[in-house]
């Protein structure tokens, strides 16, 4: 079926459903030959049981005295021994109970055969399920029985089995009267058993056909005037059946119907057509159905001899020069399948229009399964695990195909694909429009603005969706993908998008049913988000942010598509009520199809500015690499800071730093105002940075790994900013590039350090060198041994004014006269392997070439380098609290207190209603405030600095502590990062400065402000 097609068709809207209404889940059974239907006078069948339904008690005898070395017979014999008198049919009267039954029996069948036979274990085998089992011949013959009308009866000679139950291995459903002879007492060929079957189905016997595979029971049938067949086989006696019955027993092809009138084509014809292609053996008669599906280009089902063909042909009439093109069909499929994709076998391509009126191609006819219902009912969850996970491989596969190597390069324009495409669906839509529908004129304008970077060009099925698909009828194997009319060369992303549709339709839905209000979980089919990833997983490729996108423009298609199918409803035949029914569809699907573009609004609002994607990629790839490297490695590094080797490095942290540095996930945090020439980052403005703060703030490790942790990127701004090129050449390349490590010791025991004007430890000038002396803590990073570049703050000037008395030098940590007195803990950690020390300079000699900036400039450059630092801290918070939201979340959905899970408790609700409020406030404050620095430099942004350091180490403060509450014990350990993250919350009240310096600021200039 092609959708694009259906637009020029008339027959719309029945194509429409053919398309989405692929009729129940059902089995490509073999090709039916059946070529008139008939009903006559029939109108009852009646079957005997065993023999004819399920196998004959003497069939499974036989097989039993092979495998158990009775001699072969001996159980007939003994069935028929005594004749109306033997123990066969008086257990058949129920006159013998079932353990009287086998002994009588057991007896006679040794008398026999001269050996003991335990005949327990015949009637075991008898009556077991894997026996005792209705041939699907007969199951199929029923079923169109029934759906003709007609009626069915089972009239058998039957025993009661040990539990009291009659043994009747049947689908009761499937009759409408049971003749039993052990609850009636009465045998076949007892004519009253055939007149009580026929009383209770209120049948004549002329009536009435009977199956039976005994002789004397079809005679006594057939002498009360009932029509008979005797069976030997169930096949050959279902074909008798229908030839008496007048109409297919078997089922047909599935989703066919004869040829309509209209299109019929010449059987001749094509029937020597064939036997020049497939060998004079091929002889006749041709069989020809229809398929309901290929409006667009006509398909037939052929069987000729032992061939079962399909034939796809262009419709009849003057065509556009580039429609229903077969040709293309032929040729992408013959290409697919020298690729390795499995599609059904092409066999030929008839250009001459001759033959049978235009051109048409043959591919071999592929029997299996077509999941119609993509909640595949009557699978177990881990099959339909297996359905989907096959469906997206299989799209892979197309994905994947090397179109140099498969001839295909000019199959299609490369590139803008999405955009050719939205151009056209606005097109069609427009021409079929019949009255404003505000989410359809929201779309056209929104969707060519918010077109994707298309990633690669690959082979594009054009509609993947899994009832495209045929499945082998026992495993999840995909045989074939069909209907390939729309397929060209574009965007990937685009199918993949398509076959989640069904994901986010209601399973009400009036022409497909959908998964949405299904527990997908508890079915084992992946969410439309899973089945994302595992594409991107599968292919290699990084999960695109604009997923939204794709999701909207395929909602957007297909509602350009309803409107079409509307309009001609309209003017066509179709029932006012269908008509509006079909209308409201189309305004259904817009409103999807919108929802799913205010999600990318939101996205981009919440994720990425929508400027820059180099950026927008760079955030996608250190998400990835998130998930691919850094969630994973927490128990290890988590191990190594617990271990006896935590002051060392950790050679884990060291590998995923070079990994990091490989995908260019390296120095980030170097605004673009410090930096313009990008000389040393990567050039991304405060805004930007923040955005991956926040993915960074997600895990503790993370800062380190990207060369992204304070104090050094604190430290290395300072030196981009104020130092020296002798300074950078020292100092600067070698954090840059990770090689070393630095800390900042600006706090002292002794005095108020949030005032950094109190600092008093002293930088004196003696020599051409300074020479420190004093007592500080707190020196973060430190303890490290990788730790090199200490930037010192101390008082060159006491009697300089306030703000000019202090300065700052850069001390190597090799120089003599710095001693580390102890470690300092955080709520008893220790934050190895950098620490948090206390240390006593003590006539520490540094030359004067160290100095930054100038004497007396400190203060100055203390302001500077905390501006960004201030953001990167906040931004970081924020990806704790989320991570801390969503761990609560999810426990709070699975722990059960007091007989209901903890998420229904009112107080976590308030719980998790407060911390988003208050997480989504601190971000809008955080990301203003770096816009504000962006755009109008730190000065302007000081008081959204100061508000955000006042906000957000208390809102995370907060967020975490409600996680380890719902938590339980739990959230203290160290099994879960919310202790760490609070720890790192509390401790951050502290770090830059405590909260009422914040306060006092924030307070200071609003006072300042006139308005
Ligand atoms: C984990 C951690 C890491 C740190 N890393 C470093 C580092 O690497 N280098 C470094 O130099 N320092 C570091 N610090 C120290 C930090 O910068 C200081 O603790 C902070 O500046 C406060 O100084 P203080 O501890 O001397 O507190 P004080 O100045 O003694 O203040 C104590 C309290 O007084 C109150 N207070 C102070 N001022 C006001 C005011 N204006 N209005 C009302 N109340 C007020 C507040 O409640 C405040 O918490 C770190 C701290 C922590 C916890």
């Amino acid at each position: 079926m092609c959708l694009r097609r259906l637009l020029q068709s008339a027959r719309l809207q029945r194509a429409w459903r053919a398309v989405f209404v692929k009729h129940v889940q059902g089995r490509h059974q073999g090709a039916w030959r059946w070529t008139h239907s008939g009903g006559g006078t029939y109108r009852a069948v009646i079957f005997d049981m065993g023999g004819v339904l399920i196998p004959s008690p003497g069939r499974v005898a036989a097989e039993w005295e092979v495998q158990n070395h009775i001699p072969s017979g001996t159980i007939l014999k003994a069935l028929i021994s005594g004749g109306e008198n033997g123990p066969w049919m008086k257990f058949m009267r129920a006159e013998i109970t079932t353990e009287e039954f086998l002994q009588k029996f057991g007896r006679l069948c040794s008398e026999i055969s001269k050996t003991s036979v335990p005949v327990d274990s015949f009637f075991s085998l008898l009556t077991s399920e894997r026996v005792a089992k209705q041939f699907p011949v007969m199951t199929e013959a029923i079923t169109q029985i029934r759906a003709k009308g007609l009626q069915t009866a089972v009239l058998s000679n039957n025993f009661y089995l040990p539990n009291g139950k009659s043994f009747l291995p049947l689908d009761w459903k499937q009759f409408d009267v049971v003749v039993e002879s052990c609850l009636e007492g009465v045998c076949k060929p007892d004519a009253r058993m055939y007149k009580l079957c026929l009383e209770r189905l209120g049948r004549q016997p002329s009536e009435s056909i009977f199956l039976d595979d005994l002789g004397p029971n079809l005679k006594a049938a057939a002498s009360l005037g009932i029509h008979t067949i005797k069976v030997h086989d169930p096949e050959t006696a279902v074909k008798e059946l229908e030839t008496l019955l007048g109409f297919p027993l078997r089922m047909a092809v599935p989703n066919t119907h004869p040829v309509r009138k209209t299109m019929e084509i010449p059987k001749d014809s094509l029937e020597k057509y064939l036997q020049d292609l497939l060998g004079t053996q091929a002889t006749g008669p041709l069989e020809l159905l229809q398929f309901d599906h290929g409006q667009s280009n006509p398909t037939y089902y052929i069987r000729l001899a032992k061939h079962q063909l399909v034939l796809r042909k262009k419709p009849p009439g003057t065509l556009l020069p580039s429609a229903h093109a077969v040709e293309r069909e032929f040729r992408i499929m013959k290409a697919l399948a020298n690729a390795g994709v499995p599609v059904p076998k092409v066999l030929d391509l008839c250009e001459d229009s001759r033959v049978i009126g235009t051109p048409f191609y043959l591919m071999e006819y592929c029997p299996g399964l077509i999941y119609k219902d993509p909640s595949l009912p009557g699978l177990e969850p881990s099959q339909r695990q297996a359905i989907y996970t096959a469906m997206n491989r299989v799209l892979c596969k197309i994905h994947s195909v090397d179109l140099k190597a498969a001839g295909l390069e000019d199959y299609g324009k490369h590139g803008d694909y999405i955009a050719r495409q939205v151009q056209t669906w606005i097109k069609q839509y427009r021409a079929s429009e019949t009255s404003t529908i505000p989410p359809m004129e929201r779309l056209i304008e929104w969707l060519p603005l918010h077109l994707p970077r298309q990633q690669q060009t690959t082979v594009v099925h054009g509609d993947f969706r899994l009832d495209n698909l045929l499945f082998h009828p026992e495993t999840a194997e995909v045989l074939a993908v069909l209907d390939w009319e729309l397929s060209t060369l574009g965007d990937p992303l685009a199918d993949v998008a398509s076959s989640c549709l069904a994901h986010y339709l209601p399973s009400s839905f009036p022409i497909q049913p959908g998964l949405r209000d299904s527990d997908l979980t508890e079915l084992g089919i992946p969410t439309a988000e899973e089945y994302f990833r595992m594409y991107c997983l599968h292919t290699g490729i990084r999960p695109t942010e604009n997923w939204n996108f794709y999701m909207a423009f395929s909602f957007f298609r297909i509602a350009a598509i309803l409107q079409g199918v509307y309009k001609r409803s309209l003017t066509g035949r179709a029932s006012s009520a269908t008509a509006e029914q079909t209308g409201k569809l189309t305004e259904f699907m817009s409103n999807l199809a919108w929802d799913f573009a205010v999600k990318e609004g939101f996205r981009v609002f919440k994720e990425m500015p929508a400027t820059k994607p180099l950026t927008r990629e760079l955030y996608q790839r250190l998400k990835q690499f998130m998930e691919w490297h850094v969630y994973p490695a927490k128990p290890e590094l988590q191990h190594h800071q617990a271990s006896a080797e935590k002051w060392t490095p950790s050679p884990l942290v060291e590998d995923l730093k070079e990994k990091a540095k490989a995908e260019g996930l390296w120095n980030l945090f170097l605004p673009v105002e410090t930096d313009p020439e990008k000389k040393y980052g990567a050039g991304l403005t405060n805004v930007e940075h923040a955005h991956l703060c926040e993915v960074m703030g997600t895990s503790l490790y993370a800062p380190e790994i990207f060369n992204c942790s304070a104090p050094d990127t604190g430290n290395m701004e300072l030196l981009v900013r104020y130092g020296t090129e002798e300074q950078k050449a020292r100092w600067l390349i070698p954090l840059l590039e990770g090689k070393a490590l630095s800390c900042f010791a600006m706090t002292e025991p002794q005095v108020a350090s949030s005032d950094a004007t109190n600092t008093e430890s002293s930088i004196r000038e003696e020599d051409g060198f300074y020479v420190i002396n004093g007592h500080k803590w707190w020196v973060s990073g430190i303890l490290d041994p990788r730790c090199q570049l200490c930037v010192f703050m101390g008082k060159t000037d006491p009697h300089a004014p306030r703000h000019q008395q202090q300065s700052m030098l850069l001390v190597p940590m090799d120089t003599p006269g710095i001693n580390i007195i102890r470690p300092l803990t955080v709520y008893g950690l220790e934050d190895a392997p950098g620490g948090h020390g206390e240390v006593l300079f003590e006539q520490v000699c540094v030359p004067k070439e160290n100095m930054v900036l100038g004497p007396g400039r400190g203060f100055e450059i203390a302001q500077g380098r905390l501006g960004p630092g201030r953001i990167h801290h906040c931004m970081r918070l924020i990806g704790y609290s989320k991570r801390a939201l969503a761990l609560m979340k999810a426990r709070a959905k699975s722990r059960m207190a007091f007989g209901k899970p903890l998420v229904e408790q009112g107080t976590v609700l308030a719980d998790i209603a407060q911390s988003r409020v208050e997480i989504e406030q601190a971000r809008l404050l955080v990301l203003k405030a770096a816009h504000v620095m962006d755009v109008a430099g730190n000065k302007a942004a000081a008081l959204g600095i100061a508000m955000i350091k006042m906000v957000a180490p208390s809102m995370a403060y907060r967020v975490t502590d409600r996680a380890i509450q719902a938590f339980g014990a739990a959230g203290l350990s160290s099994d879960y990062p919310l202790a760490q993250f609070f720890t790192r919350a509390r401790a951050l009240r502290f770090a830059d400065g405590p909260d009422e310096v914040h306060r006092a600021a924030v307070a200071k200039m609003e006072l300042k402000r006139c308005s």
